[in-house]
């Protein structure tokens, strides 16, 4: 399984690096005469213009892999999650709001029939 986060900030940190030296490249440079300023800026353009490219990427794909379940945080909250104490159901009565169990047809706490 492809880590999207690790990926996306990766290419993130690769796109703004080429970015930043595209703009360095740029502006360090002197050149001598029109065509070498010209070419300069068109390899600066295409230099800044592929970073926030990748950079872009690098955040979608950071969101992205964010959003799904084998992230950090979500490693982090299954295991806060998991210190929690275990709900013996997860139904509840309509008429009282009490845990109920599955199995039961009544509830234990109003006596109110459950429906399934
Ligand atoms: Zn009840």
């Amino acid at each position: 399984m492809v880590d999207f986060v690790k990926v996306g900030a990766v290419l993130t940190f690769v796109g703004f690096l080429s970015v930043g030296s595209g703009i360095l490249y740029a502006a360090l440079s002197s050149p001598a005469t029109l065509e070498q300023a010209q070419a300069l800026g068109k390899n600066s353009g295409v230099l800044q213009g592929l970073g926030w490219i990748v950079a872009g990427i690098g955040l979608y794909l950071a969101l992205f892999g964010s959003a799904k379940s084998d992230t950090a945080i979500d490693t982090k909250s299954e295991i806060l999650l998991g210190r929690l104490p275990l709900r013996k159901s997860k139904f509840v009565c309509e008429k009282c709001g009490g845990d109920v169990s599955k199995e039961t047809t009544r509830c234990p706490h109003c006596g109110s029939p459950l429906e399934e």
